[in-house]
């Protein structure tokens, strides 16, 4: 995971997590402790694609991270809804 992943991609899905998981229903604080929980998640998995876009990475705590690439509990298409989603919450701010 996260190989070979752009400064600039790595600060775009930084920012765009605002510090909380991704996942709408979960939102977990992923600073704490003097250090973070973030894991870098591939949308569609690396080995597939080499893909490290900004479209294909996103920001989730390990329960999340884990529950989409082991349990198969979320489909692609819910998480890419969640970074539209966290984009629309972000421009509210302004
Ligand atoms: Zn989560």
């Amino acid at each position: 995971m996260g190989r070979n992943v752009s400064t600039n991609v790595e600060r775009k899905i930084y920012a765009e997590s605002m510090g909380r998981c991704m996942n709408p229903e979960c939102k977990v604080e992923l600073f704490k402790h003097n250090g973070d929980i973030m894991e870098k998640a591939h949308i569609v998995p690396y080995c597939d694609t080499q893909n490290n876009s900004y479209e294909n990475l996103i920001i989730l705590c390990p329960n999340c991270h884990t529950n989409f690439d082991k349990n198969a509990a979320f489909s692609k298409e819910d998480v890419k809804s969640w970074k539209q989603l966290r984009n629309e919450e972000f421009e509210l701010f302004f």
